[in-house]
């Protein structure tokens, strides 16, 4: 098995906690998402995507709905990087793997070929991707420089990195022992430390690390054009969406992807997500792209109770793919029963979850009908959203 590890411990995927630009979308798909997208197409037989201890959950319901879960596996990261890359040497060992690849969250633009030639380059030996610095580094002290190394035997590092799965384990057990683990600030260094020879693979100039907002913006272009998109940013589009589901027994009943305990359900072909229909409805509006009905029919077994998470996942998807990207969504449920004012937080929580935004740009508001029409008779619920889209290339 050829294993990579993803430490995401730092990504920050609760609400209130500062939004990690690792989970924001990248035409309209998370970041993180492209970069599991990127190791699985490039021959990895399964990932560690190590997060936060109080953010597994949220990283298992991410990878769900974008349809990579089955090549994930999810694991408690720790303090620091180092930390968590040991944390997930050491998990992996009953997985037997023969080589394992560490890959940055946040480097979403590594191609497949890359990928393919890290992990060759991991069965042999340890290996780390590298670029030939452009610029003339400068060693200084106060602001004046001291010494200008040669260039010519300068690299700057990238990932992915890695080498035989023994090898990496031992060396990193000895920078755990020896404390050398606190000042690792890559795998390499982890590997030299422990004596072993690691081998420059060349890396890609595409492959950046997003780390400042202008990172974003040449990441967005890049793919862009990888995917041939191109038209003037900046426009907003608003869309709305409006849908109705009947109540039925022995059905659960669905809001935003939150299971809400009630004697009845709404009926429907799938899971009958009545206010994320609504919201999904309002963004394929807005970037007319059709409708639910269209994309997702109900005559395709496929979406036969299916999760409307993993619809509105494709649908961010596809609003990314031309050009857009989710602005502020807010969501009108209309219901006389159940009281959803428990629910709301989590049901913001899993659409900013899905969309990459945070949690102040979704709104679900719940209202009743004062028991009028067929809301207020409890015959059904109704769901209204607006969004607004913003042209991101
Ligand atoms: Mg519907």
């Amino acid at each position: 098995m050829r294993w990579a590890i993803v430490p995401a411990a730092g990504c920050g995927m609760r609400s209130g906690a500062p939004k990690n630009k690792v989970v924001m979308p990248l035409l309209g798909v998370p970041v993180l998402i492209h970069t599991l997208r990127a190791l699985i197409r490039g021959g990895v037989d399964a990932v560690a995507l190590c997060g936060a201890p109080g953010e597994l959950t949220a990283l298992e319901t991410l990878t769900r709905a974008y349809g990579v879960d089955a090549a994930v596996k999810i694991l408690p990261g720790g303090q620091t990087r180092a930390q968590t890359v040991a944390l997930a040497l050491e998990a992996l060992e009953a997985d037997l793997p023969q080589s394992v690849i560490i890959h940055d969250a946040a480097r979403p633009l590594a191609s497949a070929d890359l990928i393919a030639a890290c992990l060759d380059a991991a069965r042999q030996g340890a290996f780390a991707a590298a670029v030939p610095v452009r610029d003339t580094i400068k060693q200084a002290r106060a602001q004046t420089i001291l010494h200008t190394p040669d260039r010519a035997s300068l690299w700057a590092a990238q990932t992915p990195q890695g080498g035989p799965y023994g090898a990496l384990l031992s060396a990193y057990r000895l920078a755990g022992a020896d404390g050398f683990l606190n000042e690792a600030t890559d795998d390499a260094s982890v590997c030299e430390h422990a004596g072993m020879q690691v081998r420059i693979l060349p890396g890609e100039p595409e492959n950046i690390k997003i780390t400042q907002p202008c990172d974003f913006t040449i990441a967005q272009a890049l793919l862009a054009q990888r995917e041939g998109i191109g038209r003037p940013a900046g426009a907003m589009r608003v869309g709305t969406g409006y849908d109705v589901h009947r109540f039925a027994p022995d059905r659960a009943l669905v809001l935003c992807g939150v299971q809400i305990p009630f004697e009845k359900g709404l009926l429907g072909h799938s899971d009958a997500d009545v206010a994320l229909h609504a919201l999904m409805d309002a963004m394929l509006g807005a970037a007319a792209l059709g409708d639910i009905g269209g994309l997702f029919p109900d005559t395709d077994m496929r979406y036969r109770g299916v999760s409307s998470m993993k619809l509105l996942a494709q649908v961010c998807q596809r609003v990314g793919q031309n050009g857009y990207a989710l602005e502020n969504a807010d969501i009108t449920i209309v219901a006389q029963q159940p009281r959803l004012m428990p629910y709301i937080m989590r049901m913001r929580e899993n659409i900013a979850g899905i969309a990459g935004l945070p949690v102040d740009t979704v709104s679900v508001k719940a209202t009743t009908t004062e028991r009028l029409g067929f809301e207020g008779r409890g015959e059904g619920i109704s769901a209204q959203a607006s969004v607004l889209l913003r042209r991101m290339v």
